[in-house]
């Protein structure tokens, strides 16, 4: 292990340690909550969980007179590689510090907590699944960040649910630019052969969940669904933390 690495496990473990002596935070906006792992009464108020009716494909929230799951147009016009996209709520102003701390670090802890979150907007493609695999991230960001956030949702839900854990079924073979300001079709164009499968022989004639923390155009899922049914996986749906309402508009 590097000297930076050292460093990285040390200060992760030190903030695990102080996590677990100070009192609980809310998982959003850590204002001092009675039991650990919940969000306090504001930032509930303001949360966008996800329930039914959605798309029966990418999960999108429909209108709410819409009383069953229907396909939403994006999925008619252009049907992803994936089966089923869910995610637990609405990635929005509310919604992103706690997607902040999970990614920059400062809650690895969390993951528990949230594992059981997905396990509840999961639920019927958790059962579906032979086996979890998180998103990877590239080589030089997981250096920068010293971990992969949807590997740490993706073990967490593989130890609430008994479901295994394939942590390095995808590799990313290539740094994609930032996904940030892009259209659909460029998203979708920038992740292209961005993923290779790393451990096909797992993966093999398997039903494969995939796990993500935020799904914004669903172009990186859509990628490594890809990549995972050309090296065999049978299936592939989607599990997310949060995911952008409306990925059209926000192009
Ligand atoms: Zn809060
Ligand atoms: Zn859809």
């Amino acid at each position: 292990m590097g000297l930076s690495a050292l460093m990285t496990t040390t200060v992760a473990a030190g903030r695990l340690l102080l996590n677990a002596v100070l009192p609980p935070q809310c998982l959003a906006c850590s204002t001092v909550v009675d039991t650990p792992g919940h969000l306090c009464g504001t930032c509930f108020g303001r949360f966008t969980f996800i329930t039914p009716p959605h798309c029966g494909i990418c999960g999108l929230p429909l209108d709410q007179t819409v009383t069953e799951d229907l396909i939403c147009g994006a999925c008619v016009a252009e049907r992803p590689s994936y089966g089923r996209a869910r995610a637990a709520f609405i990635y929005d102003d509310h919604s992103r510090p706690l997607v902040l701390k999970l990614k920059h670090g400062d809650r690895t802890d969390m993951a528990a907590h949230l594992a059981k979150w997905l396990a509840r907007a999961g639920a019927e493609v958790i059962e579906a699944a032979d086996v979890i695999a998180p998103v990877p991230l590239h080589r030089w960001r997981l250096l920068m960040r010293a971990y992969n956030q949807s590997a740490l949702l993706a073990r967490a839900l593989g130890r609430l649910t008994g479901k295994a854990v394939v942590a390095n079924a995808l590799t990313r073979t290539k740094a994609t630019v930032s996904q940030g300001g892009l259209s659909r079709t460029e998203r979708r164009r920038n992740v292209a052969k961005a993923f290779a499968v790393h451990r096909a022989a797992a993966i093999d004639g398997k039903r494969v969940l995939l796990i993500d923390d935020v799904l914004t155009s669903g172009a990186t899922a859509n990628a490594c669904a890809l990549a995972l049914i050309h090296a065999g996986a049978k299936s592939v749906d989607v599990l997310a933390l949060a995911r952008v309402p409306n990925p059209a508009g926000a192009a």
